[in-house]
Order: C-alpha cells, then sequence, then structure tokens
C-alpha cells in the first residue's frame, strides 16, 4: 500500500556551461516548486558529468568547472541543501552498473529511432556514424539515473519526453523478464505554459541551448542581459514602427509569455493593463521593439536579481556548495546501492547474497 504512495523526483542537467532562462523554465522551476510542496519523499537532482563527457570527453576542464557552476546554480534558484539531494552522477558508480544490464534490453534500432538521440546527434554534427558510443546509448544510461532513484517524476523540458517513453519500455521490459515488479515506471512532469515547454534561443532558434549559443544565463549581470536583450530577434517583417507585426514565432514575446508577473506592467509599462493588450498594440502596428525589448529587460532583470544575489553569496562560500553535493552524493549512492541490490536480486546475480541460503 505506502509503496503506491511514494513520491520521488530525479531530473539533472548536463555540466557543459552554466544553467540558461531555458532550462529554468523547462524544469528549474518545476523542480524547486516540487521540493517545497513538501508532498515528495524524496527529491534528487543531478549533475551529469558523465553523460555531458560523452560528448565532452575532450574537454574535461569545462565539465569540471562546469559541476561547481551548475550546484552554485542550483543553490541560487531555491533549491535547498536538506530538502533536495544534489549529487555528482560519476560519484555513482551503480548508475553505470544498471546501464549494462539494461543494455541487453535495447536494440540499436531502438535506439537509433529515438527522436531526442536524432535531433542531438544533428545538432552537434556527428556525421554518419561517427557519433561516441557513449553519446549515442545515453538514453539507457538516462533510464538508468532514473529508475536507480525509483523516480516517480521527471521534470524536465518537452525535448525529453521520447527518452522518458524509452525509459518506460525499458522498465517494462525487466519487470517482466525477471518477473518483478523492481523497476518503477517514471512520469515526465512538463511546464504547465506553452512558452516553457521549448524555450527558444535568442536568435530566434527553436531552443536555447548552451550548445548553440543563443542563452541568457541566470548568472548574467545586468549590462550583459541588455546587451542580449536588445540585440534579440523579433519579427523581421516589422521594419517600421507603424507596421503591424507578428506574436508567434517573436521571441520577444515569447519570453514575456514565460517571465511577465501579474504586476510588471503596473511597474515598467503602465500604459498597458496586460500582456494581452501589448500584444494587441503590437500586431496592430504602432509599437516599436525597442520599447518592447526594454519592457523584457525590466522583467527578466526583476527575475534575475535575487538569483545573482544568491549566486554571490555561494560564490564567497564555497564550502557549503560543497558540504551540499557531499550530502546529496551520499544519500544518492545509498539509494542506487539498494536498487542495484533489488536489480541483481531479481536477474539471479546476487550469488554471495542468495548462495548461503541455498547451500546451507
Ligand atoms: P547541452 O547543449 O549541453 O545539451 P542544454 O542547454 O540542452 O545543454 P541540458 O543539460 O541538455 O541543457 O538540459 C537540462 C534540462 O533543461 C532538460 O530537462 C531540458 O529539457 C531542459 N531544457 C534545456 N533547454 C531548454 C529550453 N530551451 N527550454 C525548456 N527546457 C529546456
Ligand atoms: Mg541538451
Amino acid at each position: 500500500m505506502a509503496k503506491n504512495k511514494t513520491k520521488i523526483m530525479l531530473t539533472g542537467d548536463r555540466p557543459t556551461g552554466r544553467l540558461h532562462i531555458g532550462h529554468y523554465v523547462g524544469s528549474l522551476r518545476q523542480r524547486v516548486e516540487i521540493q517545497n510542496s513538501g508532498e515528495y519523499d524524496e527529491v534528487f537532482v543531478m549533475i551529469a558529468d558523465a553523460q555531458a563527457l560523452t560528448d565532452n570527453f575532450d574537454n574535461p576542464d569545462k565539465v569540471r568547472e562546469s559541476v561547481m557552476q551548475v550546484a552554485m546554480d542550483y543553490l541560487s534558484v531555491g533549491l535547498e541543501p536538506g530538502k533536495t539531494h544534489m549529487f555528482i552522477q560519476s560519484e555513482i558508480p551503480q548508475l553505470h552498473e544498471l546501464t549494462v544490464y539494461y543494455m541487453n534490453l535495447v536494440t540499436v534500432s531502438r535506439v537509433q529511432r529515438n527522436p531526442t538521440v536524432k535531433s542531438e546527434i544533428k545538432m552537434r554534427g556527428f556525421e554518419g556514424e561517427s557519433v561516441p558510443v557513449g553519446f549515442f546509448t545515453y538514453p539507457i544510461s538516462q533510464a538508468s539515473d532514473i529508475t536507480a532513484f525509483k523516480a516517480t517524476i521527471v521534470p524536465v523540458g518537452e525535448d525529453q519526453e521520447p527518452m522518458l517513453e524509452q525509459c518506460r519500455e525499458i522498465v517494462r521490459s525487466f519487470n517482466r523478464l525477471y518477473n518483478c515488479d523492481v523497476l518503477v515506471e517514471p512520469e515526465i512532469y512538463l511546464p504547465p505554459n506553452e512558452a516553457c515547454l521549448r524555450l527558444p534561443g535568442t536568435d530566434g532558434q527553436a531552443k536555447m541551448s548552451k550548445s548553440l549559443g543563443n542563452t541568457i544565463y541566470l548568472s548574467d549581470d545586468e549590462a550583459t542581459l541588455k546587451k542580449k536583450v536588445m540585440s534579440m530577434f523579433t519579427d523581421p517583417g516589422h521594419l517600421r514602427i507603424e507596421d503591424p507585426g507578428k506574436i508567434e514565432g517573436n521571441t520577444v514575446f515569447t519570453y514575456l509569455d514565460a517571465f511577465c508577473q501579474p504586476d510588471s506592467f503596473e511597474k515598467y509599462l503602465p500604459e498597458y493593463k496586460d500582456l494581452d493588450e501589448l500584444k494587441a498594440h503590437y500586431q496592430r502596428g504602432g509599437l516599436g521593439d525597442v520599447k518592447v525589448k526594454k519592457f523584457l529587460f525590466a522583467v527578466l532583470n526583476d527575475f534575475l536579481t535575487p538569483i545573482r544575489e544568491k549566486r554571490a553569496y555561494y560564490e564567497a562560500h564555497p564550502e557549503e556548495v560543497i558540504a551540499a553535493l557531499t550530502e546529496g552524493t551520499a544519500a544518492a549512492r545509498a539509494k542506487a546501492e539498494q536498487t542495484l541490490a533489488e536489480v541483481k536480486h531479481a536477474m539471479k546475480i546476487d550469488y554471495f547474497e542468495s548462495w548461503a541460503e541455498e547451500y546451507k
């Protein structure tokens, strides 16, 4: 009975750079809400360094540096040690062990068909079959990360949906093959707002991504933020102020959809009641991009100010960051060890634990 009620969250990020506002709306915001809801038995957040190394194996310095940066991003947006176990993937060898067993349950063609894998391979420009094996198999290692913690919920961006589907398939195959209910099928937890499902880049590309260099970082200072916002992609057909403008595909409005607060208009643009009114004026014509961008800058700056302040604190207290990771990693290891033991028992490879009983 109690088993069905257990609610566990697991998610993570690749330490390939600092986190950006796409991560925030796609996943970080949901994590903090889940953490603070008090409804979850356990909350795990993983810094996926082993995963980052699959396509950054030639740049260990970047990964190493980013582990610390991502941890600071976590603490800056409100993840709290004591409530959330923040841990480093490579410190949990049980995850890799699970991956080896799961590899038998997935065919090459199934991975090749995975839309996330396809698009990530394309985005990184791997030619033909020159993709590293470790990168290619990442849906399988991701399934290990999720199932090791028996996660019931995984808050991620929409781009990760096919990965969750593949993970559920692995869970079902495993439980059926080994006639057990050791592994738990996770559910994806998507952002509530359309704009946040996949936040586009400042250049208008479909996804804001560290690899594409079209990001606004959570740690960007005010001057950098201003520069990025003022040079953002809008509607290329909106040449003169009096021209009617398009909202669809206009990244400035997408960001406003994601970040506008109830009091934003009163504070920074009181001549408009709300976002709908601003959009209608833009579509009619007579509203310039610069005015909208200045408003967006104010909204984003309001959002980033407390995050920057917290970050400054942790930059001055790195020992607190290390302590958070130490606690989180120990808790994660204990949980993964337990699951691995159950997996090995189900697969009948828990020799020394079971032989004593069998041959007594
Ligand atoms: P990389 O380019 O190294 O893959 P990334 O910027 O794509 O980095 P990830 O670490 O792959 O970031 O993604 C971490 C989490 O953030 C995932 O849950 C992903 O779905 C989410 N995410 C990343 N970018 C966006 C975005 N632009 N909009 C919404 N969610 C996003
Ligand atoms: Mg990515």
